[in-house]
């Protein structure tokens, strides 16, 4: 320890490593229309949000958000911010996604179409200096006339996509909820699969044989779409509500086949999912078959590791960024006891103030 460390008496508390969400959006507000909340922001007002909306997440222990589609790149002013105000956590960020024109959140100005199309969207997102590139593979529940269960790129396009942000160093993470963009997506080579809800128009179909075997054989991570807070008044609609033990039921078998899953919540596209949702995803990983120690992990060690930071993120050991948070109890005997937070501390710096011990 060095001899200038402050010591911090936490008694009957554990130390976790700092929680890691790998699909979050700063620029939504979690209100019942982000889309149409974002439109009567300008820029400024937008990159505030967003850093309120970082900080929230910061304080229920999330340190680590990978952002995953903003406008104009906001994100990547996060990120930068971070660097310098510690009450902000590590941003991993995407910009805008990639989607086809009209397509799945297109008024956030990513669209783009044909193979050269697809190639200049993934060459000008590297010039930004993004983390990831997002890419729409599927429709959307949040954009009118768009349809989750149908692909949305060719899989020609989608094959040169991958190729042109692998060739320049970037992981590609795929927007997918049909069975036919899933398909597509792990075929084309993508680093992750975002939903993988296997969604049809009415239900939800079964795995296709063989493809969780390919998604392990390729190491592709599944960000399961988990965690909600209840909201008076806001209900899960009944469409999905009658989707759940199928949904359930399909990633019990992701979990059951050793594929590296984690939790993208998706934090900000509803009220039920806030910026500081991440916790409450532990309950839907006990329900799909995890321990609590393999919850825990699928939210901090794994998910530092598909994100890429496995080397300074996801434990805590020396030379490791001191993203901790502190929790009364143990959160192995009792999950619960991840939403009883006594610390935050993001890149060592306390976002709480506990007792130093003098
Ligand atoms: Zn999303």
């Amino acid at each position: 320890m060095p001899e200038d460390a402050d010591v911090v008496d936490l008694p009957g508390v554990t130390l976790l490593p700092g929680l890691v969400d790998t699909h979050v959006h700063l620029a939504f507000d979690a209100s019942p229309d982000p889309i149409g909340a974002l439109a009567t922001r300008d820029a400024a007002e937008t990159f505030a949000a967003m850093c309120v909306a970082a900080r929230r997440a910061a304080r229920a222990g999330v340190t680590t958000l990978r952002d995953l589609g903003d406008v104009d790149y906001l994100a990547l002013g996060v990120r930068a911010a971070a660097r310098a105000d510690w009450t902000l956590p590590d941003v991993l960020a995407a910009g805008v996604p990639i989607t086809t024109p009209g397509g799945h959140c297109h008024v956030l100005g990513g669209a783009a179409s044909g193979v050269e199309g697809v190639r200049a969207a993934v060459r000008e997102r590297h010039e930004r200096g993004v983390d990831v590139v997002k890419v729409m593979a599927s429709g959307g529940n949040m954009t009118a006339g768009s349809r989750p269960e149908a692909p949305q790129f060719t899989a020609e396009e989608l094959r040169a996509l991958v190729d042109e942000a692998h060739r320049l160093g970037l992981p590609v993470t795929a927007h997918a909820h049909g069975t036919a963009a899933i398909v597509d997506s792990v075929a084309s080579g993508v680093d992750s699969l975002e939903h993988a809800s296997f969604m049809t128009a009415d239900a939800v179909d079964d795995i296709p044989h063989g493809l969780l075997d390919e998604i392990q054989r390729r190491g592709v991570a599944l960000s399961l779409t988990l965690g909600l807070k209840p909201v008076e008044g806001f209900a899960m609609p009944p469409e999905m509500a009658s989707r759940r033990p199928k949904l359930i039921a399909n990633a019990t078998a992701m979990r059951a086949s050793g594929a590296r899953i984690v939790v993208g919540t998706d934090a900000g596209i509803a009220p039920i999912k806030p910026h500081d949702v991440l916790p409450t995803a532990l309950v839907h990983l006990a329900q799909i078959g995890m321990s609590p120690a393999e919850a825990l992990h699928a939210i901090t060690g794994r998910a530092a590791e598909v994100l890429g930071l496995g080397d300074r993120k996801g434990k805590i050991l020396p030379g490791y960024d001191a993203d901790i948070l502190a929790v009364d109890g143990d959160p192995l005997r009792d999950p619960a006891a991840i939403h009883r937070i006594r610390a935050v501390y993001v890149r060592g710096a306390a976002l709480t103030a506990p007792a130093i011990r003098p």
